[in-house]
């Protein structure tokens, strides 16, 4: 239970339900700013103040899972209102009080460094990566469903990356039947791959490699699917380019090409976002009372 703790959440999109409901459910005491087109929903939930002393009182901030723009601002998908999270207003909470994201941008840390926060960029932890590799691999095989004609049953798919969504993702088209290679840049992964059954393909010379396949799922945030890769592809193949924006493809030159490619970001948010939501708050409310346990002790 979070009885006695008082934690904002600051914009966001449908994930952010599913945790609001959870922070109720655990007895916290939850502010609300980016939600005015759903407040009738959270009765239970306090309209949160920028200007007032409420700000004294958080133990905790939760940001949306993109964070903050490079100017500090934050979207949602309820609200028409930017809301700007400034050096001032963090300044007054109390020293205790964590910020919560999903992905950090050097603004928001720089933002955090400022004011001695401490910053929890939540998809930096392995747990929580690994449980939204999960919606993750669901949503890209909606994508690939929705735009191929033909089945993963038999296709030759390439994944480029071994980390936490790459090896979810090799697992899965494999155990639908596809042909998988996975792209990698270490000996240990290598051997990993092989361990799993795949083939593995060194990504340190892709050029004296066949990248020819059928569907390739990007999941490394370097461009490393440029032009000597996708013109090995034939014409059908799919390129979906997970990896975070500005995703890992040279999206010119495959439309050059006429190769269907996409930016796929956010899928948990898409296709699973009360399980999204979920795996965010259990996280958060573990993290919260420990952060509380320690500052208790200190
Ligand atoms: P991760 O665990 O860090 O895995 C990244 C992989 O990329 C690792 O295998 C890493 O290799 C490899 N890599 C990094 N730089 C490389 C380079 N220059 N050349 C070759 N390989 C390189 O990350 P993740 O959690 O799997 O997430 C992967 C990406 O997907 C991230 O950008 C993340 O933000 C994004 N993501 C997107 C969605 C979505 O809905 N689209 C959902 C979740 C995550 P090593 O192991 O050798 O370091």
């Amino acid at each position: 239970m979070l009885t006695g703790h008082h934690v904002a959440v600051i914009g966001g999109d449908a994930r952010q339900i599913e945790l609001i409901r959870k922070l109720n459910e655990w007895d916290a005491t939850v502010y609300l700013a980016g939600f005015d087109q759903l407040n009738e929903s959270f009765r239970e939930a306090i309209d949160l103040d920028l200007e007032s002393s409420q700000v004294e009182k958080l133990d905790a901030i939760i940001l949306p899972v993109p964070g903050t723009d490079g100017d500090g601002k934050i979207e949602g998908i309820f609200s028409n209102q930017l809301i700007h999270l400034s050096e001032e207003w963090l300044k007054q909470t109390p020293e205790h009080c964590q910020i919560y994201t999903g992905i950090a941008n050097d603004h928001l840390i720089n933002l955090a460094a400022k004011v001695n926060r401490k910053l929890i960029p939540l998809m930096d932890r392995d747990d929580v990566a690994i449980y939204n590799s999960i919606p993750t691999v669901e949503g890209t095989l909606m994508l690939v469903i929705q735009h191929t004609d033909f089945t993963i049953h038999g296709s030759k798919v390439i994944v480029l990356g071994l980390g936490r969504v790459g090896m979810s993702l090799a697992r899965t088209f494999d155990h639908l039947g596809a042909q998988v290679s996975v792209g990698v840049r270490s000996t240990s992964s290598a051997a990993r791959v092989y361990e799993m059954g795949l083939t593995p393909i060194d990504m340190k010379n892709l050029e004296n490699t066949s990248m020819a396949c059928d569907i390739l799922l990007n999941t490394v945030p370097h461009q490393v699917v440029d032009a000597s890769v996708i013109k090995q592809l034939p014409s059908h193949a799919l390129i979906l380019d997970l990896a975070s924006k500005p995703g890992g493809t040279d999206f010119k030159y495959a439309d050059k090409r006429g190769i269907k490619a996409l930016l796929a970001p956010g899928l948990p948010g898409i296709v699973a976002p009360k399980t999204a939501g979920r795996i965010i708050a259990d996280v958060v409310s573990r993290l919260i009372k420990e952060g509380s346990r320690k500052e208790n002790k200190s």
